[in-house]
């Protein structure tokens, strides 16, 4: 029988160990927690032959996940399908280029993957008022699965954020706060509140284990591969969550002995208009400056200052990777190419990742004969008010 492995949460700054039984937030020092496994205990029943049989959703990867997976707060989330792009691959001289298509998580994005795990979590370890600052996606994310939780959820969200995300908060009986401002005002609100409140702050990387469930992209990118993994994952970076996930899931495969030490390179793509990562990997910097008049119309990389830049851009670089803006033209030309060439409807900010591609070849960050996977993050349903004046 399957278990979690989970023993202890650990400091991805200053190393502490905290323990994993009870509601926890920041580290003292101010850094995010991180999940830690008994890999050698996960290992005996976790390997690639016995995945076979299992669940199609995240929960087939529970000796390293949190809690249970017979109790999880669950509607469908992960599995989704990895997809050859053969007429946009060609086009760019690429033979194998794939789209982790994310668009089919329950609420039309990967916010569902990390707010999975985050909700099953809070609510074993007793929170009962759920609370987050949002670009959009994330709150509709957390409504859906409190609902489903049977928990109450606080949603600070910019008053500009696209429909859909207001609407979904609503039709889920969340407490909606539009704020006059972006997701770093809704933040600082948020922290002014929630005491007073009685809220459990669910923001990107304040609590341990929406992390855990954006990890399994990475899980699923080398079953789905086959039994390894990419060359190059292009991944469009707000708060970074999926590409620090994917990188935590890299270092526990390679001590489950899956891998051994070669990485993906790890590529973060930012929209020009709010590139707070892109800024600092080019000066050199370990951590990102907060990002002034932040404006894109890919909503979800609308974050002037990612709490994990740090852990972002030791991935890129140890990966030897690269970080790279694209314009906001740029990023609907390559939703109108997903669509007509491809088929996929997808959302403003997985678009910015095949927008970077031609860049990355040209300055060769990616060569010919690389296996790449671009993540398509939404469907472009969730930008109907967004795209529509745009791509007519
Ligand atoms: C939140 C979001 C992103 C950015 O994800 P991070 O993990 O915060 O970097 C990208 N695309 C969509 C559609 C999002 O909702
Ligand atoms: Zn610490």
């Amino acid at each position: 029988m399957a278990d979690s492995a989970l023993t202890h949460l650990e400091c991805s700054r200053c190393r502490a160990t905290l323990p994993a039984d009870r509601l926890q937030n920041l580290c003292s020092c101010g850094g995010p927690l991180l999940a830690r496994y008994d890999l050698v205990r996960a290992g005996r029943t976790l390997t690639r032959e016995g995945l076979a049989g299992r669940r199609r959703d995240l929960w087939r990867y529970e000796e390293v996940l949190p809690g249970k997976a017979s109790e999880a707060v669950a509607l469908g989330e992960g599995g989704t399908p990895l997809l050859l792009l053969p007429r946009l691959g060609a086009e760019c001289g690429l033979a194998q280029l794939y789209l982790k298509d994310e668009s089919s998580n329950p609420t039309g994005t990967f916010k569902a993957r990390g707010l999975a795990t985050g909700v099953s979590q809070a609510r074993a370890l007793g929170a009962r008022k759920l609370a987050l600052p949002t670009a959009g996606n994330a709150g509709g994310a957390l409504a859906a699965y409190a609902a489903r939780a049977g928990l109450e959820a606080y949603v600070l969200m910019p008053k500009d954020a696209p429909r859909a995300n207001r609407l979904e908060c609503q039709a889920h009986g969340a407490r909606l706060i539009l704020v006059d401002g972006l997701i770093s005002d809704c933040a600082r609100l948020l922290a002014q509140r929630k005491q007073r409140e009685g809220w459990f702050d669910m923001s990107t990387l304040q609590e341990p284990y929406r992390v855990e469930g954006k990890k399994t992209l990475g899980y699923e990118l080398y079953e789905q591969l086959g039994g390894r993994l990419p060359d190059a994952i292009l991944y469009p970076t707000g708060g970074g969550v999926g590409l620090i996930g994917m990188w935590k899931a890299f270092e526990e495969m390679e001590a489950l002995g899956w891998i051994g030490p070669a990485r993906p390179k790890m590529i973060a793509v930012q929209a020009s208009g709010c590139a707070p990562v892109v800024r600092a990997f080019e000066q050199g910097k370990s951590q990102s400056q907060p990002w002034k008049w932040a404006r894109t119309l890919a909503a979800g990389l609308r974050v002037p200052k990612p709490l994990g830049d740090f852990l972002i851009l030791d991935a890129i670089r140890r990966s030897h990777g690269a970080a790279i803006a694209v314009s906001d033209k740029d990023i609907l030309a390559a939703v109108r190419a997903w669509a007509r060439q491809e088929g996929i409807f997808g959302c403003p900010e997985g678009a910015a990742t095949l927008a970077a591609l031609p860049r990355l070849i040209e300055s060769r960050v990616i060569g010919r004969d690389d296996v790449v996977v671009l993540l398509n993050t939404g469907s472009g349903m969730k930008y109907l008010d967004v795209l529509s004046k745009a791509l007519r």
